[in-house]
């Protein structure tokens, strides 16, 4: 059985130890999947460690993405964008290849799973942190007409367009100044959910045709969709595909097999 696992701080509360297990399953792969619990400055041990185990592939969550990108012997594209990984790779020569599969992962729920066009849209980012991080670069790679990033912290989103103007269409600005534009799609990438806030855009800004697109995902509605569904909004969806899609992703980095992730969505968040 080959060994991965996903490292973390804090860790109990991560799902993809189900989503791979599932995965496996459903692709008839012979794998072991451990949760494991890292100290704030024992990230380069914990990996020694499962290094020494014969471990093949990692997972990453917070805080620790830009520990494994600095980690890491060789990166992709998109993880020397987002400046962070989420995904390491144990080659058999004990090279360490690290990936960041989170904006693919949302990619690829946007195209796939929600049948929502990017290419020649206008894109509204709402956040500026690891994750609006994350996903910029895959999203201006389906090239879409613009991609408007804006965040409380004004500086941060101004930070993100210096960073990735030359990947694409992008412009930034703070909550209160966001340009009038009609958007096709509203990707909140705050954690402002989470502490049962939602971030201080113009409710103007929400119109019914826009397809609305929350990272953070339970089992209620978000309270920044319960906000827009309560403004008229008509498309709206979590951050559930994300994260599955994500998972899916590297998955298919290490056993090079892509599973089906709607065959298992209802087992993970039952
Ligand atoms: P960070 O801590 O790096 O960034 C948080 C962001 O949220 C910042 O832009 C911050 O603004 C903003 N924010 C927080 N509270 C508020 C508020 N009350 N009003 C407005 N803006 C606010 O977190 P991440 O970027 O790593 O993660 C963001 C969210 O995305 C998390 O909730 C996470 O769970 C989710 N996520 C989901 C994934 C999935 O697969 N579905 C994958 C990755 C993340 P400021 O800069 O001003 O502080």
């Amino acid at each position: 059985m080959d060994l991965y696992g996903v490292m973390g701080n804090p860790i109990e509360h991560s799902r993809s130890p189900k989503i791979h297990a599932l995965f496996a399953e459903q692709t008839r792969q012979d794998i072991t999947y451990e949760k494991i619990f890292v100290p704030i400055n024992g990230f380069k041990e914990a990996v020694e460690q499962f290094k020494q185990r014969g471990g093949k592939g990692l997972n990453v969550t917070l805080p620790f993405k830009q520990d494994a990108f600095d980690l890491a012997d060789s990166t992709s594209e998109f993880a020397k964008q987002a400046g962070a990984v989420n995904t390491l790779t144990i080659n058999p020569s004990g090279e360490i290849v690290g990936e960041n599969t989170d904006g693919i992962g949302l990619v690829r729920d946007l195209l796939v799973n929600q049948k929502i066009k990017i290419q020649d849209k206008a894109i509204l980012l709402i956040g500026a942190g690891g994750a609006a991080r994350g996903v910029i670069g895959p999203l201006l790679k389906q090239q879409p007409t613009l991609l408007h990033v804006t965040n409380r912290t004004e500086e941060k989103a101004h930070e993100l367009k210096f960073l990735f103007h030359q990947f694409g269409s992008i412009s930034s600005s703070g909550l209160s100044d966001i340009p009038n534009i009609k958007f096709d799609i509203v990707i909140n990438a705050t954690s402002a959910s989470l502490n049962q806030n939602i971030p201080a855009i113009s409710p103007t800004l929400i119109s019914p045709h826009c397809f609305f697109y929350d990272m953070v995902y339970g089992n209620e509605l978000t309270l920044f969709l319960q906000w827009v569904k309560g403004l008229g909004a008509q498309h709206y969806v979590d951050g559930k595909g994300m994260l599955l899609e994500q998972a899916a992703e590297s998955f298919f980095i290490w056993r090079g097999v892509r599973p089906n992730t709607a065959l298992i969505k209802d087992k993970v968040f039952e």
